[in-house]
């Protein structure tokens, strides 16, 4: 107690920390009040398969702030996860993107698209999130088939079984599971085996050096092997150019997310060209 009361008191004398505490404690209160007055927002970024057809969206979070404009989640989330904001932050991103999932399937041009929805460790493993997940598509009207949700290998070190249970209670009602940034993380292959997923993303980094690095290449064309095996499917992220997506065909990818097919943005700008689009890529295939 003594010992911990006179680690923190240090800090105070030490200006930089305070100076990092108040930035923090600042920020925690502008993330409070983005909640509030509803400063947050949903931008979607395009996923395709290999004709470059348009399957559906990821949904990924950002803070229009007051004075600093558009901040991306790498700067709020983790507050977010540490303070616990991320629990209420986290259900209102449910509630908004299954919204736009229940608009898209009254639109007949959009009808068939899905909405991937990335779930922090700490969001997935509260209590209520099955009731949480179960209760935004039942007050949208989502279709729980076109919902995916995204994980994270950190997720996985903790407790199997409930995790396991979890989502089998979710897959029972159509959701399906993605493993987000694969390969970074440090998930066994025991693991991989056991859970019910349906997808694997393979990281971005490893579509970065792919076309100049053979370990990358290398590690690329693994996960595509182990997805083949495991009967998931693999999706690429973070395809920037057509000699990656090339690249990717070639070592057996057949579903591309990234600048190439388009940046977050949106909802409305969302298969709003998706004809001409698609014939660009086909043309250039
Ligand atoms: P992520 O789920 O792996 O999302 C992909 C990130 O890569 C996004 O960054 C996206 O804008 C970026 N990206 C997509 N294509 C490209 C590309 O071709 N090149 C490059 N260089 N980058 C690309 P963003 O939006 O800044 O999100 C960062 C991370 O924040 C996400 O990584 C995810 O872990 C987290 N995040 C985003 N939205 C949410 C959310 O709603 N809830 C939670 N819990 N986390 C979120
Ligand atoms: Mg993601
Ligand atoms: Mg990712
Ligand atoms: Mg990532």
């Amino acid at each position: 107690e003594a010992k911990a009361a006179g680690r923190n008191t240090l800090c105070f004398f030490d200006p930089r920390m305070q100076q990092a505490l108040a930035a923090r404690a600042t920020l925690e209160h502008e993330l409070r009040r983005a909640l509030s007055e509803a400063q947050l927002l949903l931008h979607y970024q395009p996923q395709v398969n290999d004709r470059g057809e348009l399957l559906g969206a990821e949904a990924l979070v950002r803070w229009q702030h007051p004075q600093r404009g558009l901040v991306p989640p790498g700067e709020f989330i983790p507050l977010a996860e540490s303070t616990g904001l991320i629990l209420p932050m986290g259900r209102w991103i449910l509630h908004t993107a299954c919204q736009q999932l229940a608009s898209w399937a009254n639109d007949p041009q959009r009808a068939e698209l899905t909405v991937a929805i990335n779930v922090s460790a700490r969001q997935f493993h509260h209590p209520d999130f099955v009731t949480d997940v179960l209760s935004a598509l039942q007050k949208t009207g989502a279709n729980p088939h076109k919902l995916e949700l995204e994980l994270t290998e950190s997720q996985l070190v903790q407790d199997i079984e409930a995790l396991i249970n979890k989502m089998e209670q979710l897959r029972a009602r159509g959701v399906r599971f993605s493993l987000d940034d694969f390969g970074t993380g440090y998930s066994s292959l025991s693991y991989l085996k056991r859970l019910p997923l349906d997808q694997l993303k393979i990281d971005r980094s490893f579509v970065r050096d792919l076309l100049d690095n053979a370990s990358d290449t290398a590690i690329v064309r693994t996960i595509l092997a182990l997805g083949q095996a495991l009967e998931l499917r693999v999706i690429a992220e973070g395809v920037e150019s057509q000699a990656q997506r090339d690249a990717l065909l070639r070592l057996g990818c057949r579903h591309f997310q990234g600048y190439l097919y388009g940046v977050p943005q949106p909802a409305e700008q969302i298969g709003a060209y998706g004809r001409a689009t698609l014939d660009l890529r086909q043309g250039s295939a």
